[in-house]
């Protein structure tokens, strides 16, 4: 019987089954400030990835107990919606969801000035509306740019991306299928300014030589994200601009 040929998820050429090059982001698409009643928030969309970030705070924390006398606590509740997925996801906290609200948190602290509020909670929340690989990340960078919108000082913006290795090759910014069949998926988040990683996970096996270039890979997403995030930030601000020039010329 012949064998059955496996569709390869990297061809020969080293496009990936979606078109892109092995070192190229999915489109990116950001916005900052979309929700009234949050301090600060931003969307992201990072190829089918749709995910809203909102920032309560610097606010007293609820309870009360939890209060840190010198900083303020850092929070993060990051959650799928259970029409994320193709199969339907409860709505209650999975383990995942716990590990990944917690691997959030912890890519922040470096991050935020949080000397500058004791006694205060400064509250995180991630939806994701729909999931295809690389949701940390995603989530990292829009939660970044919603606590810059919330006004809360920040040392540097978080910019977040993951690498990986997909049918032998050191690929950037894996989808869901590159991350189900791939070899290897290696998600970080760094602060370019600063030269800081702030989250590094592993899955998978890959040689020290793949790592470093993986880790480069992920670093050099890292950099490209970041301007798209300043640039989200400025376009905030030049509307806000506009808008309040144009209530002065009403007047
Ligand atoms: P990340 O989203 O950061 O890559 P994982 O590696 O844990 O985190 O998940 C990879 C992808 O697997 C997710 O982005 C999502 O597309 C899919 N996924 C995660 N949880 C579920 C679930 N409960 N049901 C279906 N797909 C899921």
């Amino acid at each position: 019987m012949p064998k059955k040929k496996v569709k390869k998820v990297v061809n020969k050429e080293n496009i990936r089954h979606d078109g892109r090059k092995l070192s190229e982001l999915r489109p990116i698409k950001l916005e900052v400030g979309i929700l009234g009643n949050a301090d600060g928030s931003a969307y992201i969309e990072q190829g089918k990835n749709k995910i809203l970030a909102g920032v309560y705070g610097p606010k007293e924390v609820h309870p009360k107990h939890l209060a840190l006398p010198d900083r303020s606590r850092l929070r993060c509740r990051y959650h799928m919606a259970p029409f994320s997925v193709q199969e339907r996801k409860s709505p209650a906290p999975s383990r995942r969801d716990i590990e990944l609200s917690k691997v959030i948190r912890e890519a922040f602290e470096p991050s935020v000035f949080t000397e500058y509020y004791p006694k205060t909670s400064i509250d995180i929340f991630i939806e994701v509306l729909q999931a295809d690989g690389g949701t940390r990340c995603a989530s990292i960078t829009a939660a970044s740019l919603a606590l810059a919108d919330a006004g809360i000082p920040l040392r540097d913006l978080v910019s977040a991306c993951a690498a990986g290795k997909v049918d032998g090759r050191i690929v950037l910014d894996l989808n869901d299928k590159e991350d189900k069949e791939g070899e290897a998926d290696l998600p970080l988040a760094y602060m370019s300014n600063l030269n800081a990683i702030t989250l590094l996970q592993m899955d998978g096996m890959l040689t020290s030589e793949e790592f470093e270039q993986a880790i480069n890979l992920a670093l050099e997403g890292c950099n490209q994200i970041y301007q798209l995030q300043k640039e989200a930030l400025k376009a905030k601000y030049v509307e806000v601009k506009e808008t309040m020039n144009e209530g002065a010329d009403e007047q």
